[in-house]
């Protein structure tokens, strides 16, 4: 990989890790211009999909019809409102040894959780 294709990356990744809002791609990508506007749509796209591949940004599929990303590393959880789409950080994990044992139950190792609650949220009660 050359150093231009490096350095794109870079600025991708610490633009998400700036936002905490769980933001779409097309949030980022806006973002990712404030840094360095000269980096195209597909460069973006092209990069998320790989930062998402390794592990190093997280994919939050919701059923509000566009994908949410996360550059949040910590083990943590989501809760999406119904009402206003808001995404919140849950910490709570205590449920990650009861789904392990779920998983060794059929032979699987569980090495990830990803979980999405859903509801309304305290603001929109
Ligand atoms: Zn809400
Ligand atoms: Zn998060």
């Amino acid at each position: 990989m050359n150093t231009r294709n490096t350095k794109q990356k870079e600025i991708i990744l610490s633009a998400l890790q700036q936002m905490h809002n769980h933001p779409s791609i097309l949030e980022l990508y806006e973002q990712v211009r404030e840094f360095d506007s000269s980096i195209g749509q597909a460069t973006v796209y092209r990069n998320v999909s790989k930062l998402v591949e390794e592990g190093l940004i997280l994919k939050i599929p919701t059923n509000d019809g566009v994908d949410h990303y996360d550059g949040n590393c910590m083990n943590h959880y989501h809760f999406m409102c119904q009402k206003c789409h808001k995404l919140y950080d849950l910490y709570d994990d205590s449920f990650v040894p009861f789904l392990k044992k779920v998983g060794k139950g059929r032979n699987f190792k569980v090495d990830r959780v990803h979980l999405l609650l859903e509801g309304i949220c305290h603001e929109c009660e």
